[in-house]
């Protein structure tokens, strides 16, 4: 992203970056990682915009070489960020070193050779190898769309800085280069990079709150020791789903928990609600979502899911828990859950409704024996019945 110091863009770029650079050491308070490499290499190619303009009592060839090494830091910064985004970091000596060598090559073209346009290639070329490298680490990562656009803008940027050298080496001769500088083809080019530039900090902006704010959502909505939806999870997501699907409700809780506690030790009954748990998101994982409500208290919601499929599920849940070996853990007893299923009626004014009415379904699944799955019995009364569905 190397530009030269005489065109338009001189005072206005280092500001822009100065600004990018600070916000991002704000947010890096809550999102370490990425979010300091970005706000440093934006600081560093600030410092690599305003050397020119800042330093002009400094021989050409040293203003060249000192507003390379922020460049070059730059990138440098930048693609770690990329690659921190995103999980490790990679490949860091072998881009440390890259770096260096590029650096050491257009000190050479400078100083020894004079040459202010093959400089710039090489730094070009520094930034091409450094940015589009850890592209090729991260591009199965980006999951949500506001990464993907990150990615893209980095491709942009760096397919752009290729085909500005391509411009540049097809003009061959001096003389007509320098009239091309003039032209308002060479002033959209560099009006296209700066704004590539600046798309390119803000998506990378976005890409760091949102994460962040992602991973917020994620602390509050979800259970830490089962990471399957918390109450709050569960609340967040059924009142979506209930303005829009009948939904039936499936209540789990484990058999007799209290004595695994008092048997085995809490860890161990914080081991066998991890167990459980399992084995609930993954029956549910297509058709619905999981939750752990409290306790050892699961509740599980399918939309539109019809009630034969419930029992179905709920029974295939029961018998997938109680068919957990727990031998290897010392643990000689077998361990059961019961369910209760009650579905979502047009007058109901929330999704509680039904969770009470599943629960409702629970107590008379533990009252006739436990490790059995309930179903309310009459959809429209709600002092229901409750029907055996499968008892152990
Ligand atoms: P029932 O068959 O009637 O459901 O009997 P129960 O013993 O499972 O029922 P109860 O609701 O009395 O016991 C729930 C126990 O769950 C009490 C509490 O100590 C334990 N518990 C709640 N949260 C946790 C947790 O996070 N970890 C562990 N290890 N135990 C928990
Ligand atoms: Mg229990
Ligand atoms: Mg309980």
């Amino acid at each position: 992203m190397s530009m030269s110091s005489d065109d338009g863009f001189a005072f206005i770029l280092p500001l822009i970056f100065i600004c990018f650079g600070v916000v991002f050491l704000i947010v890096a308070r809550w999102s370490p990682n990425s979010a300091l490499r970005w706000g440093l290499g934006y600081l560093s190619a600030a410092a690599g915009f305003a050397t020119p303009g800042l330093l002009t009592d400094l021989p050409p060839q040293f203003q060249a070489s000192l507003a390379d090494l922020f460049f070059i830091s730059a990138a440098y910064l930048n693609s770690e960020a990329l690659l921190l985004h995103f999980g490790p970091t990679r490949i860091r000596y072998p881009r440390l070193g890259f770096a260096a060598v590029a650096y050491a090559a257009t000190i050479y073209a400078v100083q020894y050779r004079g040459s202010l346009s093959l400089e710039l290639i090489l730094s070009d070329i520094a930034f091409v190898v450094l940015m589009a490298s850890p592209l090729f680490f991260v591009w199965r990562s980006a999951a949500r769309p506001y990464e993907k656009l990150l990615l893209v803008m980095v491709g942009l940027v760096v397919f752009n800085t290729i085909f500005r050298n391509i411009v540049f080496a097809a003009i061959a001769d001096p003389g007509s280069f320098d009239r091309f500088l003039q032209s308002s083809y060479a002033y959209a080019m560099q009006a296209t990079e700066a704004i590539l530039g600046m798309l390119l900090a803000l998506s990378a902006l976005a890409s760091v709150v949102l994460r962040a704010m992602d991973g917020y959502r994620d602390a509050a909505e979800r259970d830490p020791l089962t990471r399957l939806l918390n109450r709050r999870g569960f609340e967040a997501k059924a009142q979506a789903l209930r303005r829009s699907h009948a939904a039936t409700i499936i209540m789990c809780d484990i058999d007799h928990f209290k004595t695994i506690n008092d048997r085995y030790g809490h860890a161990m009954g914080d081991r066998v609600l991890v167990a459980v748990a399992e084995q609930l998101d993954a029956l549910t994982t297509k058709t619905g979502f999981a939750s752990r409500f409290g306790g050892e208290e699961f509740v599980i919601a399918i939309p539109e899911g019809g009630v034969v499929d419930a029992e179905h599920l709920a029974n295939a849940m029961r018998l997938a828990i109680a068919e957990l070996e727990w031998h290897a853990y010392g643990i000689a007893d077998r361990i059961t859950a019961s369910f209760g299923i009650g579905r979502t009626e047009p007058t109901d004014p929330s999704i509680h409704d039904a969770v009470a009415r599943a629960d409702a379904a629970l107590y008379a699944a533990k009252a006739a024996g436990r490790n059995r799955v309930t179903m309310q019995q009459n959809t429209m009364t709600r002092t229901a019945a409750f029907r055996m569905i499968s008892a152990a």
